[in-house]
């Protein structure tokens, strides 16, 4: 069975995000980019099921311009074994990326999809939701544990209040949250070998896919700086402020 992974390129978790001057989008010159962290976590157990045997090959699919080629990469110096990069000019919005993704499903047939709860970017959760309804494919989302028992995976899912678990039918599609896995690092001869694995590059006119917009950025602000704290010298002090000043008591 093949499982394909979907892996989106956004700025590095750990990276001050800046917003341009004219507020038109945030600033994304000379800053870390990485693979969504959520999508590392779908490619850590598209890995584990091919390291327990119930998975022969790990295809991982990056939607964007040619530098997501790096986050490709990354993914195959995990343990994935081919890359196919949808080559667009922009990261498309979600509909786009499930309908080219949808196409990609439908050429390579595998039989489980992962991906991402949520890109951190433009926390939309949505693309995985979407791609099942146009491949009419039952989906597990927020997946905490994933089991495959024949053509069925058993997916617990983290929901309000408690966790659920589901039988899917295979093929299917499952995003990932939080607490599915911990990712592993890529070692340094596995990132020396990944440069040899296949990458193939495809483009929305190849998949016969048709970018359509549905929504404009208007603009992008930066949260309000907040006031710098004060120490006070007494309890006493402090519930004056809190009483006087801050009017909260
Ligand atoms: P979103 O619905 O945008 O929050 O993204 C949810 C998931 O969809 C991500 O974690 C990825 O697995 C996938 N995804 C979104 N955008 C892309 C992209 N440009 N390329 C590949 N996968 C993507």
């Amino acid at each position: 069975m093949k499982i394909l992974v979907a892996v989106k390129r956004v700025i590095d978790y750990n990276a001050k995000v800046r917003v341009k001057a004219d507020n038109t989008d945030v600033d994304l010159n000379n800053t870390k980019m990485a693979i969504n962290p959520f999508c590392e976590i779908a490619v850590e157990e598209a890995i584990r099921l091919k390291e327990a045997g119930s998975a022969s090959e790990v295809i991982v699919v990056s939607i964007g311009p040619k530098a997501c080629q790096e986050q490709i990469r990354t993914a195959l110096a995990l343990g994935a074994d081919r890359g196919i990069q949808v080559e667009t000019a922009d990261y498309p919005e979600s509909l786009n990326v499930a309908k080219l993704l949808a196409q990609v499903v439908r050429d390579e047939q595998p039989g489980l999809i992962i991906m991402g709860k949520q890109a951190i970017d433009s926390d939309n959760n949505q693309t995985g939701q979407m791609l099942s309804a146009l491949l009419d494919m039952p989906q597990g989302t927020f997946a905490s544990e994933v089991k495959l028992e024949g053509d069925k995976a058993q997916v617990t899912r983290e929901v309000d209040g408690g966790l659920q678990t589901l039988s899917l039918n295979l093929p299917a599609i499952i995003t990932t949250d939080l607490r599915l896995n911990e990712p592993r690092f890529a070692s340094l001869p596995n990132i020396m070998k990944a440069k040899r694995k296949p990458l193939a590059v495809t483009s929305p006119e190849t998949l016969g896919v048709e970018l359509k917009q549905h929504s404009t950025l208007l603009k992008v602000t930066p949260p309000t700086e907040r006031s710098a704290g004060i120490l006070v010298n007494s309890v006493d002090e402090l519930v004056e402020k809190l009483k006087n000043e801050a009017k909260v008591l």
